[in-house]
């Protein structure tokens, strides 16, 4: 039995048809999980839709409206670069609740982790890049609503910088921008906002725009494991120094794996696995519980994708077993 919980359902499923997104993934990690012993049947539960009361904490109420009946515009449809379906915005509600419960475990368990979610390309009124309402955010707002904590940070880990996440979060990143090792970091020193957002992308990759996080950590094509990680841990250190939060919400997208489709960084699987050693290492270290969402993954292999994503439960397992 592991010592936290893992969120998932197979309606985490997108209905999205041949795409590049792999929508089976999720499936796969559940059963690889299951089949090596890594999980047991009772590490499992099964998460409820957000209510719309909890995706409006985040969305306008006209996004939500045209999710729930329909009425997007071809643009708006374009953009999301999945289709519409009612059950695709059922499957999106679902990750959101995940992502509410994976947090909720997290405050209780020191790390919770949903076996889905990390929408972060997701604006407040629109969605854009396979991403239709932000699960991240929702979860952030729905904690702080219920009163259980004040702050939270993101790090994200995705290869694709994140937008939506960054933007919904913008009051927080209002001041000059300084040097940060040439990483080009917002000063957060006068944060007066409630989340913290930390973003590693590469910085030739989609978005084209990227509105500021807290520290932005823009890479270089073909960065591989040692510079990502040095980064990484530069960027931790640097924004759990300035910043106190109550959750930290780790986006670990498997999409900086050099043989992403979608990616062009260079990280081997066992580097993003020592990523996710870091990540909760820095975390267990200062007491921070850690909610942690898959996001992107878009390997040649879809193994490869599986097994980056299950060694991040492997990962937390080593960290908080002991
Ligand atoms: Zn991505």
């Amino acid at each position: 039995m592991l010592p936290f919980k893992l969120v998932y359902t197979d309606a985490y499923y997108l209905p999205i048809g041949d795409h590049v997104f792999p929508a089976e993934k999720y499936r796969l990690i559940h059963e690889h999980l299951l089949r090596t012993g890594a999980a047991t049947p009772g590490d499992f539960l099964s998460p409820e839709p957000a209510r719309d009361a909890d995706v409006l904490l985040v969305h306008t109420p006209a996004w939500v409206t045209k999710l729930r009946s329909g009425t997007l515009s071809p643009r708006e449809e374009m953009m999301m670069e999945v289709p519409y379906s009612p059950e695709l915005v059922r499957a999106f509600w679902l990750a959101a609740g995940g992502s509410i419960l994976a947090a909720q475990c997290a405050l209780r368990d020191r790390v919770g982790i949903s076996i889905g979610g990390g929408f972060h390309h997701a604006f407040a009124d629109h969605g854009e890049g396979f991403c239709v309402i932000n699960d991240i955010a929702i979860a952030i707002r729905r904690l702080q609503r219920e009163g259980s904590i004040a702050r939270a940070m993101t790090v994200d880990c995705d290869v694709h910088q994140g937008n939506g996440t960054a933007a919904i979060f913008a009051r927080i990143n209002g001041g000059a921008v300084v040097g940060f090792g040439g990483m080009g970091a917002r000063d957060f020193a006068g944060v007066e906002g409630d989340v913290f957002t930390i973003s590693l992308h590469q910085e030739n990759n989609y978005p084209a725009f990227k509105p500021p996080s807290s520290i932005d950590v823009n890479l270089a094509d073909g960065v591989g494991d040692a510079e990502y990680l040095a980064q990484l841990d530069k960027a931790l250190s640097t924004g759990l120094h300035g910043f106190d939060p109550q959750l930290l919400c780790y986006v670990a997208g498997a999409d900086p794996y050099r043989e992403d489709q979608l990616g062009g960084l260079s990280l081997t699987i066992e580097g993003l696995k020592k990523r996710d050693e870091l990540v909760f290492r820095a975390a267990k270290a200062r007491g921070i519980p850690v909610m942690v969402t898959l996001a992107g993954g878009y390997a040649q292999q879809v193994e490869d994708t599986v097994a980056i994503h299950c060694n991040t439960v492997i990962a937390a397992k080593e960290v908080y077993g002991s």
